[in-house]
């Protein structure tokens, strides 16, 4: 915006979670994730006294550097700064009256006027004027120098930022980040990915709460079409770029299905196919270092997921199964999928295997014993070897 200070980003992290031991690990991880996200932009990422700064950003590519830095979890929320070297007052003044100049051609929108408030912030203590003079005389200099401002100290539509550190920082917004904790800061779990539009929020929301993902897909082929698998690799690749890199397993289902569709009891099918589901996710997760299967089931939203179909499924693995959309109605979980991205290919009609071989009259009230005795009249040891030997993984994000 000027020719005297550099364009950085300056990040701010919640610290709820950030206290004791425990903190440099997460800032650590978080650190990590921010210089991936910007890694395009050939940035360095540097850390002091509880902030991120992302410098050597210019005019170019700040604004692109901001939505993804915004995105990355454990940002509480992103300021596009000007930093400047001197600590002149009339420096600092001439520095301010610019970039806020440029905030009201932006913001102003054909009106006459537009309120402000200057925020100050010393953490240089050999800095002569203290914070509340800063702010105030700053407040002046902006208002004697900008004809279309005035002061509104309850709600400013303008919030000026500047802090004096080892160097100036001034900037006149702070975008909102998605919050979270850092990724991979809670381990690994694996995803059950359909192509609907439950899962990949499920996978987004846990993580959020800094889970690294696998995603396990189970597919149907010829029943399932190609563009259906591809449909959930374009969904992995979307919540990749929150959740980071995911590596996905595309499992073939057929033969399970069939078998499961000729010698199982019809209203049992759907039921007994989870079981199976459930059983080879969680061999897959155990090669892969995951601690615990996540699914995008939601209580009753199906006859599959009744409470008690819920826990026959659980029933079929010993893992703990995150199920973040459990007390979800589904608009709720199409908003986020909207918000997030996923929504629209989520959308997009291709049959699953799910609703291919799904039975006319499926139990709601399934019994854990009738399952798992059900399930004994086909021996599935070797399909479910075969399955996780012919399994595809595709790295996304
Ligand atoms: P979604 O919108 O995620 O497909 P859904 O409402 O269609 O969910 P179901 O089809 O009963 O619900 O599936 C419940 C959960 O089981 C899904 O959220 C997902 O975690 C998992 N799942 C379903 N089908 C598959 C599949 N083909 N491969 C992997 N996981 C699956
Ligand atoms: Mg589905």
């Amino acid at each position: 915006m000027n020719n005297t200070g550099n364009r950085i980003l300056l990040v701010r992290y919640s610290e709820i979670h950030l206290k004791g031991l425990n903190r440099p690990f997460f800032e650590g991880k978080l650190i990590e994730n921010i210089k991936k996200a910007v890694k395009v932009f050939n940035a360095r990422v540097l850390r002091e006294q509880g902030r991120i700064y992302v410098a050597g950003l210019d005019e170019q590519n700040i604004e692109e550097a901001t939505e993804k830095v915004k995105k990355v979890f454990g940002v509480h929320s992103v300021s596009p700064a000007v930093e400047t070297e001197s600590k002149e007052w009339n420096d600092i003044c001439e520095n301010a009256k610019l970039l806020v100049e440029k905030t009201v051609a932006n913001k102003l929108n054909g009106r006459e006027k537009i309120s402000f408030k200057v925020f100050a912030k010393r953490a240089d203590k050999r800095f002569p004027m203290q914070s509340d003079v800063i702010g105030r005389e700053l407040g002046h200099y902006l208002l004697e120098n900008i004809p279309e401002i005035y002061v509104d100290v309850h709600e400013p539509e303008i919030k000026v930022g500047i802090e004096i550190r080892e160097k100036v920082y001034m900037y006149t917004d702070e975008i909102k980040g998605v919050g979270g904790m850092p990724t991979g800061s809670s381990g690994r779990a694996a995803l059950l990915i359909s192509g609907g539009i439950d899962s990949p929020v499920a996978g987004y929301m846990m993580a959020k709460r800094g889970l690294e993902l696998s995603a396990v897909h189970f597919y149907s082929y010829p029943y399932t079409s190609e563009r259906a698998r591809d449909k959930v690799v374009d969904l992995a690749k979307i919540v990749a770029e929150y959740s980071g890199p995911i590596k996905l397993h595309l499992v073939p289902f057929t033969d399970i299905q069939l078998a499961i569709y000729e010698k199982c009891p019809s209203k049992e099918t759907t039921v007994i196919m989870r079981r199976l589901m459930m059983k080879i996710a969680q061999m897959i997760a155990e090669k892969d270092g995951a601690l615990a299967l996540i699914t995008g089931e939601a209580l009753g939203q199906v006859a599959s997921q009744t409470l008690e179909s819920l826990c026959v499924t659980n029933d079929a693995v010993t893992m703990p199964v995150f199920r973040p959309l459990i007390g979800f109605d589904k608009d709720d979980i199409m908003l986020i999928a909207r918000q997030i991205g996923t929504y629209e290919t989520s959308i997009l009609p291709y049959e699953d295997c799910c609703t291919v071989f799904v039975p006319q009259h499926p139990v709601t009230k399934p019994k854990v014993e009738d399952l798992r005795a059900s399930e004994q009249l086909v021996d599935f040891t070797e399909m479910i070897n075969k399955a996780i030997e012919d399994t595809q993984v595709v790295f996304v994000g």
